[in-house]
């Protein structure tokens, strides 16, 4: 709820309005785990609250940190007994969390192992909300950036993905700023217009991953809906609408799509519009044949871009060693993969 609806609901009730300031920053600010914490409350009022309210509070199953550069992903259960996972990672600029939106996902890009057993269910802004509380009381640092970039695919979890983002940047709450908010998705078009209308400050990455619709479709099955010249229109439309320079997610594959005619390709993509793009060595999993690049191709990939005039940056890979790459934490846990060494209980 929002404070607002929260204030609302216990007026209703025949609460004071005052209260509900009390609760939402208990909640968003404090990030209390349940009314019982809310210890300038009556025990009367947090009894009653328990009773009228479900409290999202995700039990932390597993953190694993990585010895390379402190990364830590964390695996959460939800109250139905379903996981997801999430990462934090610490930058110079600030620690930013990575953060799931659904359980599973439905996509099905043929690199990425978050769609492997399919989808379970959306997860409720509560739910996306809750695992930033929860890695911030973990760590006790303050997140200053979220990716939504975690298994799921958050347009296909429109509504609650955009209450989440409310709830977020509220100045009532973590206050979150909604430049620091980054949305990846595969490409639905249609979703990517209604977000544009929604004229958040908040950035939008497409995962675009090949130059080509032929290309794109061996990867992407949803580039069989959307083709790159709709997609490309939706990109123009988003920063017409918003303002905000769009982020296009690239995934060097070797043999893929790492040649020079693809950097001039997505050259060609990339000119008309107000763009960065960043480059991802694909992370390779084992359920599919797919290899990174070789570092000399990412290299000549990237010298093309620049030589085109075309902003482009290698993405750092963080937790290598801890299943940083979507998906791959959840499914060792649900037993489609054996235990790693490593692995840290919380
Ligand atoms: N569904 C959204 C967000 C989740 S994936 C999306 O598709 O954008 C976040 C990013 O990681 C996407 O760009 C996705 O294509 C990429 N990704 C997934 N698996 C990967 C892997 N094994 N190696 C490299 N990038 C991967």
């Amino acid at each position: 709820m929002s404070l607002a609806e929260l204030q609302d609901d216990l007026g209703q009730r025949g609460e004071k309005p005052f209260r509900g300031k009390q609760i939402y920053q208990w909640m968003h600010v404090k990030l209390a785990r349940d009314f019982g914490e809310m210890t300038n409350l009556s025990k009367v009022l947090r009894e009653n609250c328990e009773s009228w309210y479900t409290y999202t509070s995700l039990k932390t199953l597993r953190v694993q940190e990585s010895r390379i550069d402190g990364t830590k992903k964390f695996l959460f259960e939800l109250s139905d007994g379903n996981v997801v996972e999430s990462v934090w990672m610490k930058y110079r600029h600030g620690n930013s969390v990575c953060i799931s939106s659904q359980v599973g996902c439905r996509m099905g890009c043929r690199f990425c192992a978050s769609t492997l057993d399919g989808w379970e269910r959306n997860l409720l802004p509560s739910e996306m909300l809750d695992q930033i509380y929860a890695i911030t009381r973990h760590t006790g640092e303050r997140v200053s950036n979220v990716v939504v970039m975690g298994t799921g695919e958050p347009l296909d979890n429109y509504d609650n993905l955009l209450r989440f983002i409310r709830l977020l940047t509220d100045g009532n709450g973590l206050h979150i700023s909604q430049r620091n908010v980054t949305v990846s998705t595969c490409g639905i078009v249609p979703m990517m217009r209604r977000l544009a209308e929604e004229h958040l400050q908040i950035t939008l990455a497409l995962s675009l991953h090949a130059p080509t619709d032929e290309k794109r479709r061996e990867l992407m099955p949803i580039a069989k809906r959307y083709s790159i010249a709709e997609l490309m229109e939706a990109c123009k439309y988003y920063f017409e609408q918003t303002g905000r320079r769009i982020t296009f997610e690239y995934s060097l594959v070797g043999g893929v799509n790492d040649t020079q005619e693809d950097a001039e390709q997505l050259t060609a993509l990339a000119k008309p519009l107000n763009c960065h793009i960043n480059l991802i060595p694909v992370n390779p999993i084992r359920e599919r044949d797919y290899v990174q690049s070789d570092a000399g191709k990412v290299r000549a990939f990237q010298n093309k871009l620049e030589k085109n005039k075309i902003n482009g940056t290698i993405r750092r890979e963080m937790g290598r060693d801890i299943d940083g790459a979507c998906g791959q934490l959840r499914r060792r846990h649900i037993g489609s993969l054996p235990d790693s060494e490593g692995v840290g209980r919380a």
